[in-house]
């Protein structure tokens, strides 16, 4: 399932950045094209998580909207899906601007050093 790659590919760079450390939260950026459905991410991220630096971490997902160039009349068209055609002049070249993001923004580290006793 496409969440589950994707939830992957994001904690292993929660754990590189982490580096040992114990993640209370992180957020992300995630374009548009991606699709993403948060409540299977949320799912698979805690899935994969589970038992390493970031289990628990509160995941914030920032979607970020999709953003085209028109090569023909330069004009931005902006959607929340794939842009297939210049929303000025109707042309089909467009260079994809944002919208293919999957970025990890930043993670928050756990300063608390004592074990909770359960
Ligand atoms: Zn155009």
């Amino acid at each position: 399932m496409h969440e589950f790659g994707v939830a992957a590919s994001v904690l292993d760079a929660v754990e590189a950045r982490a580096a040992g450390r114990p993640v209370s939260a992180l957020r992300l950026h995630v374009g548009a094209l991606h699709r993403l459905d948060r409540a299977v991410f949320d799912d698979a991220f805690s899935m994969v998580a589970d038992g390493g630096v970031a289990e628990g971490a509160v995941v914030e997902v920032v979607e970020i909207a999709v953003a085209v160039r028109c090569r023909g009349c330069a004009s931005t068209t902006t959607a929340d899906e794939l842009v297939v055609a210049c929303g000025t002049c109707g042309a089909h070249d467009l260079e994809l601007l944002t919208g293919d993001e999957l970025v990890l923004e930043s993670i928050t580290v756990s300063t608390r050093t004592e074990q909770e006793v359960g």
